[in-house]
Protein backbone atom coordinates (compact mmCIF):
# COMPACT_ATOMS: atom_id res chain seq x y z
CA UNK A 1 0.00 0.00 0.00
CA UNK A 2 1.37 3.70 -0.56
CA UNK A 3 2.51 4.93 2.39
CA UNK A 4 -0.14 8.39 1.52
CA UNK A 5 -2.78 5.80 1.58
CA UNK A 6 -1.76 3.94 4.75
CA UNK A 7 -1.22 6.92 6.67
CA UNK A 8 -5.44 7.95 5.62
CA UNK A 9 -6.28 4.52 6.57
CA UNK A 10 -4.42 5.32 9.85
CA UNK A 11 -6.65 8.49 10.70
CA UNK A 12 -10.33 6.52 9.57
CA UNK A 13 -9.20 4.03 12.00
CA UNK A 14 -8.35 6.31 14.47
CA UNK A 15 -11.18 8.31 14.16
CA UNK A 16 -14.22 6.07 13.06
CA UNK A 17 -13.04 3.12 15.79
CA UNK A 18 -17.01 2.31 16.51
CA UNK A 19 -17.87 1.73 12.72
CA UNK A 20 -16.16 -1.42 11.35
CA UNK A 21 -17.91 -1.59 8.02
CA UNK A 22 -17.18 1.90 7.02
CA UNK A 23 -13.24 1.00 7.92
CA UNK A 24 -13.80 -2.03 6.12
CA UNK A 25 -14.58 -0.62 3.43
CA UNK A 26 -12.34 2.36 3.34
CA UNK A 27 -9.74 -0.62 3.73
CA UNK A 28 -10.82 -2.40 0.70
CA UNK A 29 -10.22 0.74 -1.24
CA UNK A 30 -7.40 2.27 -0.04
CA UNK A 31 -4.98 -0.81 0.02
CA UNK A 32 -5.70 -0.99 -3.87
CA UNK A 33 -5.04 2.93 -4.92
CA UNK A 34 -0.98 2.57 -4.26
CA UNK A 35 0.08 2.99 -8.55
CA UNK A 36 -2.60 5.57 -9.24
CA UNK A 37 -1.22 7.95 -6.43
CA UNK A 38 2.54 7.23 -6.73
CA UNK A 39 1.69 8.05 -10.71
CA UNK A 40 -0.52 11.19 -9.77
CA UNK A 41 1.13 13.21 -6.32
CA UNK A 42 -1.30 15.88 -7.16
CA UNK A 43 -3.95 13.89 -5.33
CA UNK A 44 -1.75 14.05 -1.92
CA UNK A 45 -0.71 17.73 -2.33
CA UNK A 46 -4.53 18.39 -2.65
CA UNK A 47 -5.72 15.64 0.33
CA UNK A 48 -7.96 13.93 -2.01
CA UNK A 49 -7.95 10.66 0.15
CA UNK A 50 -8.58 13.05 3.46
CA UNK A 51 -11.75 14.77 1.63
CA UNK A 52 -12.83 11.52 0.03
CA UNK A 53 -13.13 9.58 3.43
CA UNK A 54 -15.04 12.39 5.36
CA UNK A 55 -18.94 12.74 4.44
CA UNK A 56 -19.28 16.67 3.22
CA UNK A 57 -22.58 16.27 4.99
CA UNK A 58 -24.30 14.00 7.47
CA UNK A 59 -28.04 14.06 8.64
CA UNK A 60 -29.60 12.94 11.81
CA UNK A 61 -33.16 13.33 12.57
CA UNK A 62 -35.95 12.03 14.48
CA UNK A 63 -38.87 9.80 12.90
CA UNK A 64 -41.92 10.08 15.37
CA UNK A 65 -45.07 8.42 13.97
CA UNK A 66 -48.31 6.69 15.46
CA UNK A 67 -48.63 3.01 14.78
CA UNK A 68 -52.38 1.02 14.12
CA UNK A 69 -52.74 0.83 18.35
CA UNK A 70 -52.23 4.59 18.19
CA UNK A 71 -49.06 4.19 20.32
CA UNK A 72 -46.13 6.72 19.07
CA UNK A 73 -43.04 5.43 17.74
CA UNK A 74 -39.49 6.90 17.27
CA UNK A 75 -36.99 5.87 14.72
CA UNK A 76 -33.47 7.10 13.22
CA UNK A 77 -33.29 8.92 10.06
CA UNK A 78 -30.06 9.64 8.33
CA UNK A 79 -28.80 10.91 5.15
CA UNK A 80 -25.15 10.86 4.42
CA UNK A 81 -23.96 13.13 1.63
CA UNK A 82 -20.81 11.77 0.57
CA UNK A 83 -19.27 13.28 -2.58
CA UNK A 84 -20.59 16.09 -4.79
CA UNK A 85 -17.65 16.48 -7.46
CA UNK A 86 -19.57 14.97 -10.23
CA UNK A 87 -23.13 15.36 -9.68
CA UNK A 88 -25.98 15.40 -7.27
CA UNK A 89 -25.87 12.70 -3.92
CA UNK A 90 -26.97 10.03 -5.55
CA UNK A 91 -28.06 6.43 -3.16
CA UNK A 92 -30.37 4.49 -1.95
CA UNK A 93 -31.99 4.48 1.17
CA UNK A 94 -32.48 1.58 2.94
CA UNK A 95 -35.22 0.99 6.27
CA UNK A 96 -33.86 -2.21 8.48
CA UNK A 97 -32.87 -2.95 12.28
CA UNK A 98 -29.28 -3.35 11.62
CA UNK A 99 -29.07 0.26 10.11
CA UNK A 100 -26.35 2.47 11.97
CA UNK A 101 -23.96 5.37 11.04
CA UNK A 102 -21.30 2.23 10.10
CA UNK A 103 -23.06 0.62 7.80
CA UNK A 104 -24.57 3.89 5.99
CA UNK A 105 -21.08 5.82 5.65
CA UNK A 106 -19.77 2.12 4.06
CA UNK A 107 -22.05 1.98 1.65
CA UNK A 108 -22.21 5.68 0.36
CA UNK A 109 -18.67 5.53 0.73
CA UNK A 110 -19.35 2.87 -1.74
CA UNK A 111 -21.61 4.50 -3.99
CA UNK A 112 -19.27 7.43 -4.81
CA UNK A 113 -17.10 4.97 -6.70
CA UNK A 114 -19.79 3.22 -8.39
CA UNK A 115 -21.55 5.78 -9.52
CA UNK A 116 -18.31 7.36 -10.98
CA UNK A 117 -18.37 4.03 -13.05
CA UNK A 118 -21.28 4.35 -14.37
CA UNK A 119 -20.07 7.15 -16.54
CA UNK A 120 -23.25 8.49 -15.63
CA UNK A 121 -22.89 12.30 -13.75
CA UNK A 122 -23.94 11.21 -10.39
CA UNK A 123 -22.11 11.97 -6.70
CA UNK A 124 -22.53 9.51 -3.68
CA UNK A 125 -24.77 9.47 -0.86
CA UNK A 126 -26.67 6.70 1.16
CA UNK A 127 -29.49 6.66 4.10
CA UNK A 128 -32.29 5.28 5.42
CA UNK A 129 -33.27 4.22 8.95
CA UNK A 130 -33.22 1.48 11.90
CA UNK A 131 -37.22 1.61 11.30
CA UNK A 132 -38.24 -2.43 10.82
CA UNK A 133 -41.02 -3.40 8.20
CA UNK A 134 -41.02 -6.84 8.76
CA UNK A 135 -41.50 -6.80 12.39
CA UNK A 136 -44.33 -4.75 13.72
CA UNK A 137 -43.84 -2.98 17.17
CA UNK A 138 -47.24 -3.69 18.53
CA UNK A 139 -46.95 -7.80 17.80
CA UNK A 140 -43.20 -9.01 17.04
CA UNK A 141 -42.73 -11.28 14.20
CA UNK A 142 -45.36 -9.67 11.86
CA UNK A 143 -44.91 -7.27 9.50
CA UNK A 144 -46.04 -3.70 9.96
CA UNK A 145 -49.57 -2.41 7.66
CA UNK A 146 -49.34 -0.74 4.87
CA UNK A 147 -50.85 2.32 6.66
CA UNK A 148 -47.71 2.05 8.91
CA UNK A 149 -45.72 2.44 6.19
CA UNK A 150 -46.94 4.91 5.28
CA UNK A 151 -46.83 6.87 8.44
CA UNK A 152 -43.72 6.34 9.00
CA UNK A 153 -42.63 7.28 5.00
CA UNK A 154 -44.44 10.59 5.30
CA UNK A 155 -42.84 11.12 8.40
CA UNK A 156 -39.25 10.65 7.33
CA UNK A 157 -39.79 12.57 3.87
CA UNK A 158 -41.29 15.56 6.42
CA UNK A 159 -37.67 16.29 7.43
CA UNK A 160 -35.29 14.90 4.50
CA UNK A 161 -37.18 16.80 1.90
CA UNK A 162 -35.87 20.15 2.75
CA UNK A 163 -32.36 18.12 2.00
CA UNK A 164 -32.63 16.74 -1.07
CA UNK A 165 -33.64 17.95 -5.07
CA UNK A 166 -33.48 16.85 -8.36
CA UNK A 167 -30.32 18.58 -8.59
CA UNK A 168 -28.94 18.11 -5.22
CA UNK A 169 -29.80 14.68 -3.93
CA UNK A 170 -31.38 12.18 -5.61
CA UNK A 171 -32.74 8.98 -3.22
CA UNK A 172 -33.47 5.76 -4.43
CA UNK A 173 -34.54 2.45 -2.99
CA UNK A 174 -32.45 -0.21 -0.79
CA UNK A 175 -33.10 -2.90 1.25
CA UNK A 176 -36.91 -2.83 2.30
CA UNK A 177 -37.59 -0.04 0.25
CA UNK A 178 -39.46 -0.98 -2.97
CA UNK A 179 -41.82 0.46 -4.87
CA UNK A 180 -44.66 1.12 -2.05
CA UNK A 181 -42.15 3.12 -0.09
CA UNK A 182 -40.44 5.30 -3.18
CA UNK A 183 -44.37 6.05 -3.72
CA UNK A 184 -45.59 6.95 -0.51
CA UNK A 185 -41.95 9.56 0.12
CA UNK A 186 -42.49 10.60 -3.16
CA UNK A 187 -46.28 11.86 -2.39
CA UNK A 188 -45.09 13.22 0.76
CA UNK A 189 -42.36 15.31 -1.32
CA UNK A 190 -44.34 16.37 -3.25
CA UNK A 191 -47.18 18.24 -1.23
CA UNK A 192 -44.25 19.49 0.60
CA UNK A 193 -42.15 21.10 -2.01
CA UNK A 194 -45.46 21.79 -4.35
CA UNK A 195 -43.05 20.61 -6.95
CA UNK A 196 -43.52 17.59 -9.18
CA UNK A 197 -39.76 16.66 -9.97
CA UNK A 198 -37.97 13.28 -10.46
CA UNK A 199 -36.52 13.48 -7.14
CA UNK A 200 -36.83 10.36 -6.27
CA UNK A 201 -35.79 7.06 -8.58
CA UNK A 202 -37.39 3.68 -8.39
CA UNK A 203 -41.10 5.40 -8.94
CA UNK A 204 -43.76 3.78 -10.23
CA UNK A 205 -44.24 3.94 -14.20
CA UNK A 206 -47.54 6.19 -14.12
CA UNK A 207 -45.37 8.90 -11.95
CA UNK A 208 -42.01 9.14 -13.79
CA UNK A 209 -40.66 5.73 -13.43
CA UNK A 210 -38.55 4.27 -15.61
CA UNK A 211 -39.15 0.75 -17.54
CA UNK A 212 -36.32 -1.98 -16.47
CA UNK A 213 -35.22 0.17 -13.26
CA UNK A 214 -36.48 -2.40 -10.81
CA UNK A 215 -34.94 -4.86 -13.13
CA UNK A 216 -31.43 -3.31 -13.30
CA UNK A 217 -29.53 -3.96 -10.66
CA UNK A 218 -30.01 -7.95 -10.87
CA UNK A 219 -30.04 -7.93 -14.76
CA UNK A 220 -27.15 -5.57 -14.94
CA UNK A 221 -24.97 -7.78 -12.57
CA UNK A 222 -25.53 -10.62 -15.11
CA UNK A 223 -24.51 -8.65 -17.74
CA UNK A 224 -21.52 -7.90 -16.26
CA UNK A 225 -20.78 -11.50 -15.68
CA UNK A 226 -21.22 -12.12 -19.27
CA UNK A 227 -18.47 -9.69 -20.04
CA UNK A 228 -16.53 -11.37 -17.87
CA UNK A 229 -16.88 -14.75 -19.52
CA UNK A 230 -17.08 -13.02 -22.72
CA UNK A 231 -12.70 -11.89 -22.35
CA UNK A 232 -12.74 -16.46 -22.08
CA UNK A 233 -14.94 -17.04 -24.90
CA UNK A 234 -17.40 -18.87 -22.82
CA UNK A 235 -21.06 -17.85 -21.98
CA UNK A 236 -24.11 -18.98 -19.47
CA UNK A 237 -25.35 -21.49 -21.31
CA UNK A 238 -25.65 -24.86 -19.11
CA UNK A 239 -23.74 -23.17 -16.08
CA UNK A 240 -24.55 -24.07 -12.77
CA UNK A 241 -24.99 -20.32 -10.47
CA UNK A 242 -25.96 -20.18 -6.86
CA UNK A 243 -27.35 -17.05 -5.80
CA UNK A 244 -28.08 -16.26 -2.16
CA UNK A 245 -31.02 -13.82 -1.35
CA UNK A 246 -34.72 -13.68 -2.90
CA UNK A 247 -35.23 -9.86 -2.93
CA UNK A 248 -35.13 -7.33 -6.24
CA UNK A 249 -31.54 -7.74 -6.72
CA UNK A 250 -31.65 -11.85 -6.40
CA UNK A 251 -34.83 -12.41 -8.21
CA UNK A 252 -33.66 -10.78 -11.27
CA UNK A 253 -30.51 -12.19 -11.59
CA UNK A 254 -32.22 -15.26 -11.44
CA UNK A 255 -34.71 -13.65 -14.27
CA UNK A 256 -31.81 -12.84 -16.41
CA UNK A 257 -29.43 -16.12 -15.58
CA UNK A 258 -32.81 -18.53 -17.20
CA UNK A 259 -33.28 -16.66 -19.78
CA UNK A 260 -29.36 -17.02 -20.73
CA UNK A 261 -29.62 -20.87 -20.41
CA UNK A 262 -28.15 -21.03 -16.80
CA UNK A 263 -28.81 -23.56 -13.77
CA UNK A 264 -30.13 -21.56 -11.09
CA UNK A 265 -29.89 -23.81 -8.18
CA UNK A 266 -30.10 -21.58 -4.87
CA UNK A 267 -31.88 -18.53 -3.52
CA UNK A 268 -31.93 -17.38 0.22
CA UNK A 269 -33.68 -15.11 2.69
CA UNK A 270 -33.70 -14.73 6.80
CA UNK A 271 -35.28 -18.22 7.00
CA UNK A 272 -32.81 -20.27 5.09
CA UNK A 273 -31.90 -21.42 1.94
CA UNK A 274 -33.86 -23.12 -1.00
CA UNK A 275 -31.82 -25.88 -3.26
CA UNK A 276 -33.35 -27.35 -6.22
CA UNK A 277 -31.17 -29.59 -7.30
CA UNK A 278 -32.01 -29.45 -11.16
CA UNK A 279 -32.61 -26.02 -11.28
CA UNK A 280 -35.03 -23.58 -10.35
CA UNK A 281 -37.65 -23.25 -13.01
CA UNK A 282 -39.29 -19.91 -14.24
CA UNK A 283 -42.51 -21.20 -12.63
CA UNK A 284 -40.60 -21.16 -9.88
CA UNK A 285 -38.89 -17.91 -9.33
CA UNK A 286 -42.61 -16.53 -10.14
CA UNK A 287 -44.13 -18.27 -7.37
CA UNK A 288 -40.90 -17.06 -5.32
CA UNK A 289 -41.44 -13.53 -6.49
CA UNK A 290 -44.89 -13.17 -5.67
CA UNK A 291 -43.98 -15.03 -2.14
CA UNK A 292 -41.74 -12.44 -1.67
CA UNK A 293 -43.14 -8.96 -3.20
CA UNK A 294 -46.87 -9.92 -2.35
CA UNK A 295 -47.47 -12.40 -0.13
CA UNK A 296 -44.52 -10.92 2.37
CA UNK A 297 -43.68 -14.48 3.32
CA UNK A 298 -40.86 -16.84 3.53
CA UNK A 299 -38.41 -18.96 1.43
CA UNK A 300 -39.41 -21.97 4.02
CA UNK A 301 -42.84 -21.91 2.57
CA UNK A 302 -41.88 -23.37 -0.18
CA UNK A 303 -40.20 -26.36 0.82
CA UNK A 304 -41.63 -29.83 -1.08
CA UNK A 305 -39.33 -32.76 -1.12
CA UNK A 306 -41.53 -34.45 -4.16
CA UNK A 307 -41.29 -31.00 -6.55
CA UNK A 308 -36.99 -31.40 -5.55
CA UNK A 309 -37.11 -27.96 -3.75
CA UNK A 310 -35.40 -28.40 -0.55
CA UNK A 311 -34.93 -25.91 2.49
CA UNK A 312 -31.93 -25.50 5.19
CA UNK A 313 -33.32 -23.43 8.00
CA UNK A 314 -30.81 -20.81 8.28
CA UNK A 315 -28.11 -21.14 6.18
CA UNK A 316 -26.75 -19.24 3.19
CA UNK A 317 -26.57 -20.59 -0.70
CA UNK A 318 -22.85 -21.05 -0.44
CA UNK A 319 -22.62 -24.75 0.70
CA UNK A 320 -25.47 -26.96 -0.90
CA UNK A 321 -24.46 -28.01 -4.06
CA UNK A 322 -21.54 -30.54 -5.28
CA UNK A 323 -20.67 -28.37 -8.30
CA UNK A 324 -21.19 -24.79 -8.71
CA UNK A 325 -19.46 -22.81 -11.65
CA UNK A 326 -20.99 -19.27 -10.56
CA UNK A 327 -21.82 -17.57 -7.44
CA UNK A 328 -24.12 -14.70 -7.29
CA UNK A 329 -24.28 -12.75 -3.60
CA UNK A 330 -27.09 -10.81 -3.51
CA UNK A 331 -28.29 -10.28 0.05
CA UNK A 332 -26.27 -7.97 2.20
CA UNK A 333 -22.77 -7.40 3.05
CA UNK A 334 -20.64 -9.75 4.61
CA UNK A 335 -22.73 -13.00 4.04
CA UNK A 336 -19.89 -14.80 2.14
CA UNK A 337 -16.84 -15.75 4.79
CA UNK A 338 -13.67 -17.59 4.23
CA UNK A 339 -15.12 -21.01 4.62
CA UNK A 340 -17.41 -20.08 2.03
CA UNK A 341 -15.07 -19.27 -0.53
CA UNK A 342 -12.61 -21.83 0.10
CA UNK A 343 -15.71 -24.39 -0.43
CA UNK A 344 -16.67 -22.40 -3.87
CA UNK A 345 -13.00 -22.57 -5.10
CA UNK A 346 -12.87 -26.20 -3.88
CA UNK A 347 -16.48 -27.02 -5.99
CA UNK A 348 -15.66 -25.23 -9.05
CA UNK A 349 -16.31 -22.05 -8.77
CA UNK A 350 -15.03 -19.75 -11.70
CA UNK A 351 -16.74 -16.62 -11.14
CA UNK A 352 -18.13 -14.59 -8.99
CA UNK A 353 -20.43 -11.20 -9.61
CA UNK A 354 -21.68 -9.38 -6.55
CA UNK A 355 -24.94 -7.88 -6.70
CA UNK A 356 -25.10 -7.21 -3.02
CA UNK A 357 -22.97 -4.53 -1.26
CA UNK A 358 -19.40 -5.54 -0.08
CA UNK A 359 -20.61 -9.60 0.15
CA UNK A 360 -17.79 -10.99 0.82
CA UNK A 361 -15.36 -10.85 3.87
CA UNK A 362 -11.68 -9.52 3.52
CA UNK A 363 -10.65 -12.80 3.55
CA UNK A 364 -13.14 -14.18 0.82
CA UNK A 365 -12.15 -11.69 -1.14
CA UNK A 366 -8.30 -12.46 -0.73
CA UNK A 367 -8.98 -16.14 -1.91
CA UNK A 368 -10.59 -15.45 -4.90
CA UNK A 369 -8.33 -12.72 -6.07
CA UNK A 370 -5.26 -15.51 -5.17
CA UNK A 371 -6.90 -17.97 -7.36
CA UNK A 372 -7.23 -15.93 -9.98
CA UNK A 373 -10.62 -16.34 -11.01
CA UNK A 374 -13.59 -13.93 -12.62
CA UNK A 375 -14.76 -11.53 -9.40
CA UNK A 376 -15.90 -8.55 -9.75
CA UNK A 377 -16.87 -6.08 -6.83
CA UNK A 378 -20.24 -5.47 -5.91
CA UNK A 379 -19.25 -1.35 -6.77
CA UNK A 380 -18.66 -2.60 -10.61
CA UNK A 381 -21.37 -5.61 -10.98
CA UNK A 382 -24.33 -4.27 -9.20
CA UNK A 383 -23.72 -0.57 -10.51
CA UNK A 384 -26.80 -1.04 -13.13
CA UNK A 385 -29.26 -0.25 -10.89
CA UNK A 386 -28.48 3.32 -9.85
CA UNK A 387 -27.05 3.72 -13.61
CA UNK A 388 -31.20 2.90 -14.55
CA UNK A 389 -31.77 5.38 -11.81
CA UNK A 390 -29.67 8.00 -13.79
CA UNK A 391 -31.61 7.08 -17.09
CA UNK A 392 -34.73 7.81 -14.98
CA UNK A 393 -33.42 11.59 -14.10
CA UNK A 394 -32.57 12.07 -17.72
CA UNK A 395 -36.51 10.74 -18.83
CA UNK A 396 -37.75 13.01 -16.00
CA UNK A 397 -35.88 15.73 -17.33
CA UNK A 398 -36.59 15.41 -20.51
CA UNK A 399 -40.64 15.08 -19.87
CA UNK A 400 -40.30 11.63 -21.87
CA UNK A 401 -40.03 7.72 -21.40
CA UNK A 402 -38.02 5.48 -23.14
CA UNK A 403 -39.44 1.86 -24.41
CA UNK A 404 -38.15 -1.22 -22.25
CA UNK A 405 -36.24 -2.56 -25.42
CA UNK A 406 -34.11 1.24 -25.61
CA UNK A 407 -33.44 1.57 -21.67
CA UNK A 408 -32.31 -2.17 -21.48
CA UNK A 409 -30.02 -1.39 -24.33
CA UNK A 410 -28.05 1.61 -22.60
CA UNK A 411 -27.96 -0.53 -19.45
CA UNK A 412 -26.29 -3.14 -21.58
CA UNK A 413 -23.62 -0.76 -23.25
CA UNK A 414 -23.18 1.14 -19.60
CA UNK A 415 -22.32 -2.60 -17.93
CA UNK A 416 -20.33 -3.21 -20.73
CA UNK A 417 -18.17 0.48 -20.33
CA UNK A 418 -17.90 -0.96 -16.70
CA UNK A 419 -16.45 -3.96 -17.59
CA UNK A 420 -13.97 -2.36 -19.91
CA UNK A 421 -13.06 0.31 -17.94
CA UNK A 422 -12.11 -1.12 -14.97
CA UNK A 423 -10.55 -4.07 -17.23
CA UNK A 424 -8.22 -2.08 -18.72
CA UNK A 425 -7.26 0.60 -15.50
CA UNK A 426 -6.33 -3.39 -14.20
CA UNK A 427 -4.06 -4.06 -17.21
CA UNK A 428 -2.78 -0.26 -17.34
CA UNK A 429 -1.41 -0.32 -13.66
CA UNK A 430 -0.05 -4.32 -14.20
CA UNK A 431 -2.72 -5.96 -12.45
CA UNK A 432 -5.05 -7.68 -15.60
CA UNK A 433 -7.52 -9.53 -14.60
CA UNK A 434 -7.68 -7.89 -11.34
CA UNK A 435 -11.90 -6.27 -10.96
CA UNK A 436 -11.09 -4.61 -7.84
CA UNK A 437 -8.25 -2.81 -8.22
CA UNK A 438 -9.45 -1.89 -11.87
CA UNK A 439 -13.09 -0.27 -10.62
CA UNK A 440 -11.11 1.35 -7.79
CA UNK A 441 -8.88 3.34 -10.11
CA UNK A 442 -11.32 3.96 -12.76
CA UNK A 443 -13.89 4.85 -10.15
CA UNK A 444 -11.41 6.93 -8.04
CA UNK A 445 -9.67 8.68 -10.84
CA UNK A 446 -12.97 10.58 -12.14
CA UNK A 447 -13.88 11.88 -9.07
CA UNK A 448 -10.11 12.45 -7.79
CA UNK A 449 -9.71 14.60 -10.71
CA UNK A 450 -13.07 16.84 -10.43
CA UNK A 451 -12.09 17.24 -6.87
CA UNK A 452 -8.31 18.48 -8.04
CA UNK A 453 -9.95 20.68 -10.60
CA UNK A 454 -12.90 22.36 -7.78
CA UNK A 455 -10.04 23.43 -5.83
CA UNK A 456 -10.23 22.93 -1.88
CA UNK A 457 -13.73 22.24 -1.27
P1 LIG B 1 -34.28 -6.68 -0.76
O1 LIG B 1 -34.74 -6.16 0.54
O2 LIG B 1 -35.22 -6.69 -1.92
O3 LIG B 1 -33.70 -8.16 -0.58
C1 LIG B 1 -32.73 -8.45 0.36
C2 LIG B 1 -32.59 -9.94 0.45
O4 LIG B 1 -31.55 -10.25 1.38
C3 LIG B 1 -33.86 -10.62 0.97
O5 LIG B 1 -33.98 -11.88 0.36
C4 LIG B 1 -33.57 -10.73 2.47
O6 LIG B 1 -34.29 -11.76 3.12
C5 LIG B 1 -32.08 -11.06 2.43
N1 LIG B 1 -31.45 -10.71 3.72
C6 LIG B 1 -31.37 -9.48 4.27
N2 LIG B 1 -30.78 -9.54 5.50
C7 LIG B 1 -30.49 -10.85 5.69
C8 LIG B 1 -29.88 -11.57 6.74
N3 LIG B 1 -29.45 -10.94 7.84
N4 LIG B 1 -29.74 -12.93 6.60
C9 LIG B 1 -30.18 -13.56 5.48
N5 LIG B 1 -30.76 -12.93 4.43
C10 LIG B 1 -30.92 -11.60 4.55
O7 LIG B 1 -32.97 -5.83 -1.11
P2 LIG B 1 -32.25 -5.65 -2.51
O8 LIG B 1 -32.38 -6.88 -3.31
O9 LIG B 1 -32.66 -4.35 -3.08
O10 LIG B 1 -30.73 -5.46 -2.04
C11 LIG B 1 -29.88 -6.56 -1.82
C12 LIG B 1 -28.44 -6.06 -1.81
O11 LIG B 1 -28.14 -5.42 -3.07
C13 LIG B 1 -28.10 -5.02 -0.73
O12 LIG B 1 -26.74 -5.20 -0.36
C14 LIG B 1 -28.25 -3.70 -1.48
O13 LIG B 1 -27.50 -2.67 -0.88
C15 LIG B 1 -27.66 -4.10 -2.82
N6 LIG B 1 -28.04 -3.24 -3.94
C16 LIG B 1 -29.36 -3.05 -4.26
C17 LIG B 1 -29.69 -2.26 -5.34
C18 LIG B 1 -31.09 -2.12 -5.80
O14 LIG B 1 -31.30 -1.53 -6.88
N7 LIG B 1 -32.10 -2.64 -5.10
C19 LIG B 1 -28.65 -1.52 -6.10
C20 LIG B 1 -27.30 -1.89 -5.74
C21 LIG B 1 -27.03 -2.68 -4.67
P3 LIG B 1 -35.78 -11.45 3.70
O15 LIG B 1 -36.68 -11.40 2.49
O16 LIG B 1 -36.04 -12.59 4.61
O17 LIG B 1 -35.69 -10.13 4.38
Amino acid sequence: MSKYAESVLASVKAKNANEPEFIQAVDEVLTTLGPVLDANPQYEQNAILERMVEPERVIIFRVPWVDDKGIVRVNRGYRIQMNSAIGPYKGGLRFDPTVNLSVLKFLAFEQVFKNSLTTLPMGGGKGGSDFDPKNSPHTPGKRCSDAEVMRFCQSFMTELFRHIGADTDVPAGDMNVGGREIGYMFGQYKRLANEWTGVLTGKALPFGGSLIRPEATGYGDVYFAENMLAKRGETFEGKVCAISGSGNVASFAAEKLLQLGAKVITLSDRSGAIYVKDGITKELLAEVMNLKNVKRGELSELANEAAGIKFFPKVNSWQLADKIDAAFPCARQNELNGDDAKYLLSHGCKLVAEGANMPSTPDAIAQFVGAKIMYSPGKASNAGGVATSGLEMSQNSLRLSWSREEVDAKLKGIMKAIHDNAWEAAAKYGHEGNYVVGANIAGFTKVADAMVAQGVC
